[in-house]
């Protein structure tokens, strides 16, 4: 199968699934997850009528930038991204989705503001309370939001989560819902610096649960590209 065809299919799927729960399938985006593809497939994804390109290692992100990549569509930050290497990320890409600690908002609040621009930012939830994954835990993302103020320098557009590695269909419902809920409450009340319209969950492996449970952005990496080919992890 083709990227083309790939994509083609995805969307069908996405359709399909945001018509089962009542939604308009235009509210939904479809986000290349593109780590350990090359430029060339990345233009072919875009070419596919991809919304945006999620990169997870700063290194494959400015790379793939000098290469001109991701030509016509906004790039993401969705992997760890550590606080030392925040000014390569900082007014590079639209939205860091991965925004895991206090320390690393605090850092990228610093650097939009050295840089004088705001950032978008989604705040990342350890929605599976697993001790292997960074992110916010659930009791946090409250207090955090009434705190975003103190953070001028950046616009808190969402929440994005990675639920745990499920075996069974339908596992991971529970963890959509949960963050479903969370998204739902933070919108509907004002809050300073914070204009959330993002909920980034589902991969290729569930995101037709994850539209149906809410998802206005999924994160698809194998779907589109095929099995990523580990052998060359440190050539790319
Ligand atoms: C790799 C990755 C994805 C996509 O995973 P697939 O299972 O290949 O679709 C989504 N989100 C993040 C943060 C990723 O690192």
């Amino acid at each position: 199968m083709s990227i083309a065809q790939n994509v083609a299919r995805i969307r069908s799927e996405m359709e399909r699934a945001a018509r089962e729960a009542g939604r308009d399938p235009g509210t939904i985006q479809l986000c290349a997850a593109t780590k350990m593809n090359d430029a060339a497939a990345v233009r072919e994804a875009i070419r596919a009528g991809v919304d945006c390109c999620g990169e997870n290692r700063v290194q494959e992100l400015t790379k793939k930038q000098s290469e001109d990549a991701y030509r016509g569509v906004p790039v993401h930050f969705i992997g760890h991204l550590q606080t030392n290497k925040v000014r390569q990320v900082v007014g590079k890409v639209d939205l860091i989705q991965s925004v895991d600690s206090l320390r690393l908002l605090e850092a990228i609040d610093r650097e939009a503001a050295r840089q004088g621009i705001r950032q978008d930012i989604l705040l990342e939830i350890n929605i599976g309370q697993e001790a292997s994954k960074t992110g916010f835990r659930e009791e946090e993302i409250f207090p955090l939001v009434e705190k975003m103020g103190s953070f001028p320098n950046v616009c808190m557009r969402g929440l994005m989560a990675i639920p745990p590695i499920c075996q069974e269909s339908g596992g991971n419902l529970k963890f959509f819902q949960k963050m479903f809920h969370f998204y739902v409450d933070i919108r509907a009340k004002k809050y300073d610096n914070v204009k959330v319209d993002c909920l980034s969950m589902g991969m290729s492996e569930d995101y037709p649960d994850a539209i149906r449970c809410g998802s206005t952005m999924i994160r698809v990496g194998t779907a589109i590209f095929g099995a990523r080919d580990y052998a060359k992890l440190h050539q790319v």
